[in-house]
């Protein structure tokens, strides 16, 4: 069961900052959606080639990166140019 309070205003995260370091536990502010994005409460997330390139050291002009982005979550805000569709 999820439990994240949505009126928070910090997230959890583990953030990649240096090649050859390991992923550090980090609170960092806690993204406000705005047009067409979306806000998901993350209950999982894979790791994909992409993010090993990254601890790998093959792309570093985008650090430092919270890796993951292929999540299963619940949406819990969106911005104002997101229509729902169902439910
Ligand atoms: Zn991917």
């Amino acid at each position: 069961m999820l439990s994240r309070d949505v009126t928070a205003q910090t997230m959890e995260a583990m953030q990649f900052s240096q090649v050859g370091k390991p992923l550090a536990f980090v609170e960092k502010p806690l993204p406000v959606p705005v047009d067409g994005e979306i806000l998901i409460e993350v209950a999982a997330c894979g790791v994909c080639r992409t993010d090993l390139h990254i601890i790998d050291g093959d792309i570093e002009d985008c650090l430092p990166i919270v890796p993951g982005h292929e999540v299963v979550g619940r949406v819990v805000g969106k911005g104002e140019k997101v229509k729902i569709a169902c439910r």
